[in-house]
């Protein structure tokens, strides 16, 4: 029995997560490689300062992205027929306009889609779900990129090196019990001490609870500052790093850790 079977959730939910994942899983191999956008010493001198290697922006292809996002917006279509007029709305008024728009920002790092909302008056959640999924195999694509340049473990820091993001998700080495934090954005993980918050830095207060039968995903909660995070403990650490699809296939956690008054490190920033 699944975690979600378990809490009595809604296998709608559960089927939709599915076929995201398999989406994401499929368009990431359909990626173009990302050629690295920064040398080696520019990368250094942005560790050095503590700065994501991200924050240059990353090359996205228009053509490719836009059979990206038209993927995800026919998922959306068969998953969630109630929302075909708002799907309509986004299929027919974001254009050419978007992808200017949106490209010059992802190369200035601000992407901001109040343009396009105030042009087109389309639903700024599900227009934001679709970019957010089709941009992610060329986050990835860049970040396998930049991983490379990076010392992950001098890293020591709550957010990803790569693209910024504060860790979503973390997971312990079973014999070892070393805690690693993981960007759910762009895959990158990195060690992190066990036993300290990564959000405020505090040592006390830090417990943890898990559902019963599911011990091996537990939420890490800090009462110092109300930070949880995910933490799956790994018999043997898997390669294949498909932690999109570990977070969320535990979102029973985030509903119980929201319902105990704990929040994400993604809304402390
Ligand atoms: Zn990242
Ligand atoms: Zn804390």
């Amino acid at each position: 029995m699944t975690l979600w079977q378990e809490l009595g959730l809604p296998d709608d939910m559960l089927n939709f997560n599915a076929k995201l994942c398999d989406l994401q899983q499929q368009l990431k191999q359909e990626a173009p490689r990302a050629k690295p956008i920064i040398s080696l010493k520019k990368a250094q001198a942005l560790m050095k300062e503590e700065k994501p290697l991200l924050a240059e922006g990353f090359e996205v292809d228009k053509e490719v992205f836009t059979r990206f996002f038209n993927a995800f917006l026919e998922l959306l279509y068969e998953m969630r027929p109630q929302i075909s007029g708002e799907l309509d709305k986004i299929s027919k008024q974001v254009g050419a306009s978007l992808w200017e728009n949106l490209l010059k920002g992802i190369s200035n790092n601000e992407t901001d889609l109040n343009d396009i909302i105030a042009e087109t008056g389309v639903n700024r959640d599900i227009l934001r779900f679709i970019i957010k999924n089709a941009l992610s195999p060329f986050i990835h694509s860049a970040a396998e990129n930049l991983n490379k340049y990076i010392d992950h473990d001098k890293w020591g820091k709550r957010f990803c090196p790569v693209c910024g993001e504060n860790a979503g998700f973390a997971y312990l080495e079973a014999k070892t019990g070393k805690r690693h934090l993981v960007c759910v954005r762009c895959s990158t993980r990195w060690p992190f001490q066990r036993l300290v918050c990564p959000n405020c830095g505090s040592n006390e207060r830090q417990r943890y609870f898990s559902l019963p039968n599911q011990s091996s995903y537990q939420v890490h909660v800090c009462d110092q500052c109300k930070l949880y995070l995910k933490t799956l403990v790994m018999e043997h650490i898997q390669e294949d790093r498909d932690f999109f699809r570990h977070d969320l296939e535990t979102f029973a956690l985030d509903l119980l850790a929201r319902k105990e008054g704990y929040l994400q490190a993604s809304h402390l920033a």
